[in-house]
Parts: structure tokens; sequence; C-alpha cells
């Protein structure tokens, strides 16, 4: 089972640091070189693809609970392994942002949830070298059932807004906490609605 997991750990590692930001050398469709003049719109003179380059969207959740809590994840993966951040992850081709936050939520933690309030969209990188990202943030409540941290994290924990751990592994995420606090202001009371 180790030398399983040794492999996945090197090749987790290798595909971070493989990662090429564009602009990139050839065309996706027939493989003729691509002009690098504008990295983010790359037009093949040989078939007429037009390459663009975006941001990657994502979507984080941010559960809170009756005594104004917050929950985080702890990474499984790099990069960031071992750093707190908000549940959630990259949207797929086409995917409804609100449906593509509970598949995130449900993948990770094993209970469905609520979407509540919209907080802020921030841009970021997967890792320091890694592609550009556009970070979506909700607050969440979540709906019954057992929390199981699974798939990309190994551990989940409520967090008191004035005890939130050093180690939150992406910019936008501590943007978003600190818009979400803004926001309510104060710790909600025991009973009153998250
Ligand atoms: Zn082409």
């Amino acid at each position: 089972m180790d030398g399983i997991r040794d492999w996945w750990e090197q090749r987790s590692e290798g595909q971070m640091t493989k990662y090429r930001r564009p602009p990139y050398p050839y065309c996706p469709w027939c493989a003729a070189p691509l002009p690098e003049e504008d990295p983010f719109r790359q037009e093949c003179a040989s078939c007429g693809f037009v390459l663009y380059h975006n941001s990657s969207p994502c979507v984080g959740a941010i559960p809170r609970d009756e005594y104004g809590r917050v929950l985080l994840a702890r990474r499984a993966i790099d990069p960031y392994r071992g750093d707190w951040n908000t549940v959630g992850g990259f949207l797929r081709y086409g995917e409804d942002p609100i449906e593509g936050l509970k598949r995130e939520v449900r993948e990770e933690l094993g209970v469905d949830c609520e979407v509540r309030d919209f907080i802020l969209m921030g841009a970021d990188t997967y890792g320091p070298d890694g592609p550009a990202l556009l970070n979506a943030y909700f607050s969440v409540r979540l709906l019954s059932g057992r929390l199981r941290a699974r798939d990309d994290i190994d551990a989940c924990r409520w967090f008191a807004p004035d005890g939130l751990p050093d180690n939150i592994a992406f910019e936008s995420d501590r943007q978003a906490l600190r818009a979400l606090f803004r926001k309510v202001k104060r710790p909600l009371g025991r009973g009153e609605e998250a």
C-alpha cells in the first residue's frame, strides 16, 4: 500500500511542478506551432482554432453553525497539503455553480447543504506557481448527517472567528473569511439562526 501511496504522491507533485503557464507551444487540434505574442489568446494560423486561457472557476463553501463558527477542511493533497481551506473545488465544464458547490460539499463532507449567501469572488492561483483560479464563495448551512472528511481532505473542524488556524491555504479563502465576518459583525448567540 505504501508503494502505491508513494507513487501517487510523486505523481501528484510531478503534476504540480510540470504545470506550464500560457502561452502554449502547439495547437491542441492540429499540433501546429502557436503564436506567442498574446499569451492569453493564441490563434492557430494553420487551422484557425483560438486557444483562450482563462482562470479556472472554483467554488468554496463556508458552513456556519448556530454558534457562529465556521467549518474548515484540512487538505490531503498538494498544493498546501496539511493546511486548512474552505470546502470546495473546481467546477466541471459547464456546471452550474450552486450545483457544483453542493457536489463538492457532498464529496468532501458526506452531507448535503443549503446555500445561503454569496460572499465574494477572489482571484488566486492553485499553489505559488499554479494555474490561475477564480474562486466564488458562499456561506452554507449543513444539513443533518454524519460529517466525514474524505476525497481531497483528511479532517474538518469548526473554528470560532477569533480562533482561526494560522495555516489557511489560499489568500482568497482568507479574504472570504474576513468578508464573511465583516458581514455578520459578531458571532451569533446560541439558538439564533446561522
Ligand atoms: Zn491548429
